[in-house]
């Protein structure tokens, strides 16, 4: 797809947590289209690996290895692909973990720890491209959410006060960063098949048959359902779309 409204030749794209289920369909279809991704994560072998994936397919990929709840390693992360890649123009935060436990269970370091890698990730992360996408007059950020910046559920409260914090963040940095031609929107995933959710199957009796139940489409969604979404988030194509949350969820979000 390397023309018109969604060609992305010549952009450099980072996806957190891009080493594996979401946030590689993503790095993937950014690729198709043309970029050059970063993928960054704390997995030095799981990057590696999706780096070589991605170059296989003749796309300039790199991983920088950096835990993005920490601040420092974020600044560090930005200035390291400034300096080797010379340019920012995509960022997906995309990296996110869950601990299933109900309110009255969590432990303040687990709630600190969800909210520092879902919510706090992506204020750092977005905050350090903000410079170079505002000296490069535009850029295009993607935040990932969940149906649980929607929903509540018993046994994710901090997942779900992380997700629901990413969609109002969303919508202040689009109107924030709106006069420097940056559109910030976020994707709301549904129930999709990756690690996370493996885990989540295994802990959470009965889930695998009630995510099927309540989803129109009736299948748990694939890392790939999300190449399309990213490429035109991240393309021209969504120039005049900023602050929005998209459901990519077969419908789950719809059901009654
Ligand atoms: P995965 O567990 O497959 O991917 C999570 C990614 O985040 C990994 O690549 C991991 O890499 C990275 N990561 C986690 N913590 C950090 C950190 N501190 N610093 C850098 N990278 C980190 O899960 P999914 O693909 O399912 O999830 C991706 C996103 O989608 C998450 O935000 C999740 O909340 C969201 N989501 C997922 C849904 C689903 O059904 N799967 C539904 C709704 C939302 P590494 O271990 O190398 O650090």
């Amino acid at each position: 797809m390397k023309s018109g409204p969604f060609d992305l030749r010549g952009k450099v794209a980072i996806v957190t947590g891009g080493n594996g289920g979401i946030g590689l369909g993503m790095a993937r279809g950014l690729a198709a289209a043309g970029a050059d991704i970063v993928i960054v994560g704390r997995n030095e072998a799981k990057s590696m690996a999706a780096v070589v994936d991605l170059t296989r397919g003749g796309t300039k990929a790199i991983s920088v290895v950096a835990d993005v709840a920490e601040e420092t390693a974020v600044t560090a992360m930005i200035a390291r692909i400034v300096g080797e890649l010379g340019r920012i123009d995509i960022l997906v935060n995309n990296a996110g973990i869950n601990i299933r436990k109900p309110p009255q269970a969590l432990e303040i370091a687990e709630w600190d720890s969800v909210i520092a890698t879902n919510l706090t990730s992506a204020f750092l992360c977005s905050r350090a491209v903000h410079p170079a996408m505002k000296d490069a007059r535009g850029g295009k950020i993607i935040n990932i959410g969940s149906m649980m910046s929607i929903f509540g559920a018993s046994f994710a409260p901090a997942y779900a006060a992380s997700k629901g914090g990413i969609v109002q963040f969303t919508r202040s940095c689009a109107v924030a960063w709106a006069a420097d031609n940056i559109q910030v929107n976020a994707v709301l995933p549904g129930w999709i098949d990756t690690d996370l959710t493996r885990r989540a199957r295994e802990e959470v009796a009965g889930l695998h048959d009630k995510v099927l139940a309540r989803t129109p489409a009736a299948r748990w969604g694939a890392s790939a359902d999300f190449a399309g979404v990213a490429v035109f988030l991240a393309s021209s194509a969504s120039d005049f779309v900023t602050g929005a949350a998209i459901p990519v969820d077969g419908g789950f979000s719809i059901m009654g």
